[in-house]
């Protein structure tokens, strides 16, 4: 059996070590893998101890295709392939901390199971001809996975064209959107400043989504993974020209604020430096009409409420998203209505899409290397049939 595997990521590596067959990959890039160097900081965080399905998301019900045997499944992959691996935080990463360590041994494998790899070889087109499908107009395959990913990080060779081909075979796309991505918002001068947080994003006056976490203040919105796990609610929303703004509560560690406050004994000016960053101090003090040289307890109980609020509540209005060359994933892609449990085409039979190309996407901590890893497992089954 012959099998074209379009695109030489993680997911079309773990296709190609677990299929048995005639296998050639095409690549784009002049070396495979790319986007994996790049992931967790070049330290690749491939899975994570809590595979809740509620990490990832598609317009369709993510059950029928993601099992809860998909952290036993990665794991099992990454076991075969003796990479060594340690948990941080709930975070898996190789032992190593190295991407490269990943993708080394892929390429090994690969080389040791005679996986054709051919390099700065885009795929323009594929068509399919009775039980034949024609790759950019010569290459003849029983099979094809498409596993070419999606927009994000376009400056390493990402590309939209694993959702130009399943459209030309008729197959529904999900619009794609940039996610796990930074926003921008109003501004303030508070580049550089680090603070925990909580903070939730609202659309047209809803609560959609909380997160606690590090966020980033920038010179155009916000940053840092809670930030990123709630860019895509903000994505779909302002493409709906929805209204969206978030409120972050900058001291999530005080239960309980007022009695806090109520304990100090210095002004608001001092206190409120002693909580957080002198320079978020200074921004809360002055959007807000609370004499600052007055201890919490002299205020008064609408002056206490004002202040309060702007620490745990701090309105930002989410004017965008910052661009593909700054999101981890794509949100949107191949509808998982047009693909059966093992991700084979229920439009064209014999093709197959894995990994990011298909409407899924996780939130940041592991869950879309796990996808593409799974999901490639899982075409391997249907195609070797397991
Ligand atoms: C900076 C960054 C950090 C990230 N960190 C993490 C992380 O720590 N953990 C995590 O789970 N996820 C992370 N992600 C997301 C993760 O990298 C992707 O979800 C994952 O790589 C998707 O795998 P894939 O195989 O589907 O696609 P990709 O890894 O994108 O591979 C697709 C391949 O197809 C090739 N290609 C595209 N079009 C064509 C064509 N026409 N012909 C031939 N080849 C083509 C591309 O060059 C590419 O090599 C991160 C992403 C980025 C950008």
């Amino acid at each position: 059996m012959k099998v074209a595997i379009v695109g030489g990521g993680i997911s079309g590596f773990v296709s190609a070590l677990k299929i048995n067959g005639d296998i050639t990959i095409y690549e784009s890039n002049s070396e495979p893998l790319k986007k994996l160097s790049v992931t967790g900081n070049g330290r690749c965080n491939f899975l994570n101890d809590d595979m809740n399905l509620d990490h990832y998301h598609s317009e369709s019900n993510i059950k029928d295709y993601i099992q809860d045997d998909i952290k036993d499944t990665v794991l099992d992959f990454i076991n075969e392939l003796e990479i060594a691996y340690k948990i941080k935080n709930g975070y898996y990463y190789p032992l190593s901390n190295k991407a490269t360590t990943i993708k080394n041994v892929l390429i090994y494998e690969a080389h040791k199971k005679n996986v054709n790899i051919l390099l700065n070889e885009k795929v323009h087109n594929i068509e399919k001809l009775g039980n034949e499908f024609i790759i950019n107009g010569k290459d003849k395959y029983d099979k094809v996975i498409i596993s070419s990913g999606l927009g994000s990080y376009p400056q390493i060779g990402a590309s939209t064209d694993g959702i130009k081909f399943a459209s030309n075979m008729k197959h529904e796309i999900v619009p794609i959107l940039p996610s796990l991505v930074p926003l921008t918002t109003e501004q303030y001068d508070w580049d550089g400043i680090r603070s925990d947080a909580k903070i939730s994003i609202f659309v047209d006056g809803n609560k959609i989504h909380t997160e606690e976490g590090e966020i980033q203040l920038t010179s155009y919105g916000i940053s840092g993974i809670c930030v990123f796990n709630v860019s895509r609610y903000a994505s779909i929303a302002l493409a709906n020209k929805q209204d969206v703004y978030v409120c972050i509560n900058f001291v999530p560690s005080i239960s309980n604020i007022y009695t806090y406050l109520n304990n100090t004994k210095n002004t608001i000016n001092i206190v409120l430096k002693r909580m957080i960053n002198d320079k978020l101090a200074n921004i809360i003090m002055s959007n807000i009409d609370v004499p600052r040289n007055k201890t919490f307890s002299e205020l008064t109980e609408d002056e206490k409420v004002i202040l309060i609020n702007e620490l745990t509540n701090f309105k930002l209005y989410v004017t965008g998203t910052m661009n593909y060359n700054q999101s981890q994933v794509t949100r949107g892609g191949v509808s998982l209505t047009n693909v059966d449990s093992n991700f084979e085409s229920k439009i064209v039979p014999g093709l197959y899409f894995t990994g990011e190309v298909l409407d899924v996407d996780g939130d940041c901590g592991g869950y879309n290397i796990a996808f593409a890893i799974y999901s490639a497992i899982k075409a391997s089954r249907g195609i070797n049939n397991d």
